[in-house]
């Protein structure tokens, strides 16, 4: 931090030299950084959010959107993703995109996260009970959590607490998680799968893992990352590599699953190249549960009944 331009007095000037030393370590350790204004007004945010999200999970201003994932031959409810929404007093919505990765770096992932997932399959088991028999619930798992919970009693208990069946509960861990996650944890997870939960590997395709690594991760179902579906009908190359990724995984007996399907075009390519399952704002933007209901268990029940699931309509 320089004076006179990062701060007039002796005492602030260390202020955001302290500032700078905070961001050096969090972009790598080992390098040095001068102190620039945005940094202040990112580690302000920072301490912000923070102090906001500890209240927010006191108060219970956090609730879960559901995203419907559907078979693209004829739309049935394969499952629905649980995502989380922040509704702030005074801010509004506030995106995961920020609060989760503070949550993750401040450890309150851990609290959040119990409530994520108890509030998710106590929201599927009211849906199974209602006739979603063949319905999954989805929920995203972070890194931390899989780090600093004893994941296989953890989640076990959350559904013997919430009556919900462990087929009706899936997890979805990012590639970049997965790779590097300890033996420990790959044991874990391996462990769940036996018990009947279905493990995803989220956003396949960004954390560099070599296509063989695939044989050897505890994992039911493959979610390529929208990346890919967004580049697929321009570039040629991410054609080759969808292609490529999709047949390797029915070779690996894996479910592979669309993210991010936005546009008519892209549905149809997805479909062309024997992906299955799709999911996407074409489809449906991520619903509130009173929603679902509307849309799911009314004028279905027959339906449901017969199947275990329901039928998501797309409006075109
Ligand atoms: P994700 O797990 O990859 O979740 C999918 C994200 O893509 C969601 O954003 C969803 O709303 C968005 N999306 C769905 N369809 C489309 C589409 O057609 N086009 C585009 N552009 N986007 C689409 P969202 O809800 O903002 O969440 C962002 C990320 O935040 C998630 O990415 C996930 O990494 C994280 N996240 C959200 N909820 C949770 C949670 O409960 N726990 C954890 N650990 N992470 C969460
Ligand atoms: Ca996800
Ligand atoms: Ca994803």
């Amino acid at each position: 931090a320089v004076y006179p331009d990062s701060a007039a007095t002796p005492h602030a000037l260390l202020q955001m030299a302290d500032v700078a030393m905070y961001r050096a370590k969090t972009d790598g350790r080992g390098i040095f950084k001068v102190y620039s204004p945005e940094m202040g007004n990112k580690m302000r945010r920072y301490h912000y959010l923070l102090e906001e999200m500890r209240l927010a999970i006191a108060c219970e201003n956090f609730y879960l959107s559901f995203q419907p994932i559907v078979h693209v031959e004829n739309c049935t409810i394969d499952y629905f993703e649980a995502l989380t929404r922040w509704d702030h007093p005074v801010e509004g919505a506030i995106a995961p995109a920020e609060f989760i990765p503070i949550a993750e770096e401040s450890n309150l992932i851990l609290e959040l996260g119990d409530w994520i997932l108890l509030e998710s399959c106590r929201q599927m088991s009211a849906w199974y009970n209602a006739g979603m028999k063949k319905v999954k619930i989805s929920v995203n798992i972070s890194g931390i959590q899989l780090k600093h919970r004893a994941v296989y009693d953890w989640v076990m208990n959350i559904l013997a607490k919430t009556g919900l069946p462990a087929s009706a509960l899936m997890l979805e861990i990012t590639e970049s998680t997965l790779i590097t996650a300890s033996k420990h944890i790959i044991q874990q997870l391996e462990k769940l799968r036996a018990s009947g939960v279905t493990i995803a590997i989220d956003d396949f395709g960004t954390g560099f893992s070599s296509l063989s690594t695939l044989a050897d991760l505890p994992i039911d179902v493959i979610k390529l990352d929208r990346l890919f579906i967004a580049q697929a009908n321009s570039n040629p190359k991410y054609n080759e590599i969808l292609h490529s990724i999709s047949e390797l995984g029915h070779k690996l007996g894996l479910k592979i699953v669309a993210e991010g399907v936005e546009e008519f075009a892209q549905f149809e390519l997805v479909k062309s190249m024997g992906i299955r399952s799709v999911q996407g704002y074409l489809v449906s933007h991520p619903e509130s549960s009173v929603n679902v209901g509307h849309k799911v268990l009314q004028d279905n029940i027959n339906f449901m009944a017969a199947t275990g699931t329901g039928v998501w309509n797309i409006q075109r």
